[in-house]
């Protein structure tokens, strides 16, 4: 199971590891904005990605992700503070799977990340 972590805060993704890794998901790949994540996509089982962030948000890579054929089935979650329901539909009708909205605790994102990697 390769995980790729996409936030332009470090310490977030420190965060997002750290949970991941105490419930034995070890294989975790970091990009720091969408650009980034779009070189590294090749083997990545599930993807875990911030809104907002420079060079490239998420949406715009989520949306980039999905017009590949590849990548149509990978599993996307955003973890963003973008909560309002607008936004969320907006997401979620671009191809986001899932969605956590920060503040978030470690039991929330691993009971999350269970239930989209089982699918
Ligand atoms: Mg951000």
């Amino acid at each position: 199971m390769r995980i790729l972590v996409v936030d332009d805060s470090a310490t977030m993704r420190r965060i997002i590891i750290k949970a991941l890794n105490t419930t034995g998901f070890n294989d975790i790949t970091e990009a720091e904005d969408g650009e980034d994540a779009l070189t590294k996509l090749e083997g990545i089982d599930l993807l875990l990605t911030d809104w907002n962030m420079p060079v490239m948000d998420g949406l715009s890579m989520v949306k980039e992700i999905r017009r590949n054929a590849s990548f149509a089935n990978l599993p996307i979650m955003m973890i963003t503070s973008q909560a309002a329901k607008k936004e969320v539909i907006e997401a979620l009708k671009n191809g986001v799977n899932d969605y956590i909205v920060k503040p978030f605790t470690p039991a929330t994102l691993v009971e999350k990340v269970q239930a989209l990697s089982a699918k």
